[in-house]
């Protein structure tokens, strides 16, 4: 079905979608590593692209390409690349765009192993890399030098819910003929669409809201122009970071429910954050819809909603934190986030732990900081297990670092 001129929701369902000759109403999985050629020459045009058809799972595959078509039609790209997770796109784009003396600016907040990977392999190699807080765009016009090929942009970033001005940060980048990657992982398309304010590439770790069910590990880059598109793709065939057919129908399967998760759990956040917001044992909050969020003007500017993520410090500090998480009861003590289910964490000791503590402490991400993942269970409950939790922290420990 062609759905250029549909709707949001119309290509959730049926964008990428292959008429099956048998009919099957939902994409089947061709669970197999290699295609075979009707004879030599059909072969030699396949692999000299003169026909289209398929040759071998790594390069593509029938059910993989109806999950890249879908996003390339939900982000509104040229084409979609699928991964075998989120890291591996990372990896591929920038494995794909930088090369020895190049040099890559980032949000200093991105989610820990994309800066990780960055500055304990790819420095190696000889590529340079700023982490610098790219909220502030003065910062990005400051980081930029004669070698700067990339800046990497996530936004809402992990776990500070910092944003960068995608449109300004693009405008500045181009100038400079710098590509821009952003990171979406933490909004999906439903919520925010990075190509149409001026990014290049939009990468997901399609593990969180797109396949929204804590049931696969995958990722995908979806680029804007074809030229860029194929060399990213030509990266990821050559390296091998390919997604796998069964991954890629339960993310086809996954993300055909992704507004109506995500309408239910931003819901559901909003209404966490404000009871977070009014409790006397939270110390700071910060979610882009509350009115006290820094920036919420830009969050309204740029993003269609303000999704399912909240970070928090517990007054009382870390240790105050830590009781409060081991005492959750419903919310699953757990990394990862975007799924169905409420997921509470701390980065310090749990997902950015690889970072220096100079290093967290310049991204903003404070010994103190929760975070919180809203599902999309009844919110009376999400709500009633953090009050139970904050309950089992004692007075007497909130006063004790108040003396401090
Ligand atoms: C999880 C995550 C990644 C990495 O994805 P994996 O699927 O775990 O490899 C990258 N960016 C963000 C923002 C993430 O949350």
């Amino acid at each position: 079905m062609n759905t250029k001129d549909k709707g949001f929701n119309t290509k959730l369902i049926h964008a990428g979608d292959f008429e099956d000759e048998f009919g099957a109403a939902v994409t089947p999985i061709y669970q197999t590593s290699t295609f075979s050629f009707k004879n030599a020459q059909h072969g030699a045009d396949l692999f000299a692209g003169k026909e289209k058809g398929y040759i071998y799972s790594r390069i593509s595959n029938p059910t993989i390409q109806v999950l890249e078509d879908k996003l390339a039609s939900l982000e509104n790209g040229f084409g979609g690349i699928a991964l075998s997770s989120g890291m591996a796109a990372v990896t591929t784009a920038y494995t794909a765009l930088l090369k020895q003396g190049d040099h890559m600016i980032s949000t200093g907040a991105v989610y820990g192993p994309s800066r990780g990977v960055m500055e304990s392999i790819f420095n190696d190699f000889g590529i340079e890399s700023s982490y610098v807080d790219t909220s502030n765009l003065d910062n990005i016009r400051k980081a930029i030098k004669p070698n700067t090929k990339m800046l990497y942009i996530e936004t809402p970033a992990n776990p500070t819910i910092q944003l960068t001005d995608i449109k300004r940060a693009s405008e500045i980048a181009h100038e400079h003929n710098i590509i821009v990657v952003v990171d979406n992982t933490f909004s999906s398309p439903y919520l925010q669409m990075p190509l149409d304010l001026g990014a290049d590439i939009v990468l997901h770790s399609l593990t969180k809201f797109i396949n929204g069910h804590a049931d696969i590990v995958g990722g995908a880059l979806i680029v804007k122009e074809e030229a860029l598109y194929k060399k990213v793709r030509k990266t990821m065939v050559m390296m091998g970071g390919n997604m796998d057919p069964h991954q890629a129908y339960m993310v086809i399967r996954g993300v055909k429910t992704l507004s109506l998760r995500i309408d239910k759990a931003q819901a559901s956040a909003m209404k966490v954050a404000e009871f977070l917001e009014n409790h006397p044992k939270i110390a700071w909050i910060k979610y882009p819809g509350l009115k006290s969020f820094a920036q919420y003007d830009l969050a309204k500017e740029q993003m269609s909603g303000f999704g399912s993520m909240i970070s928090f410090g517990v007054k009382g500090g870390h240790d105050a934190g830590v009781t409060m998480m081991n005492n959750v009861k419903l919310a699953l003590l757990a990394v990862s986030l975007g799924g169905v289910e409420t997921l509470i964490q701390h980065p310090a000791s749990m997902t950015h732990a690889g970072l220096s503590a100079e290093a967290r402490e310049a991204a903003g991400i404070s010994d103190e900081l929760v975070r919180f993942s809203v599902g999309i269970e009844d919110v009376e409950d999400i709500i009633a297990d953090l009050n139970d939790a904050l309950e089992e922290i004692k007075v007497d420990l909130i006063e004790e670092v108040a003396l401090n």
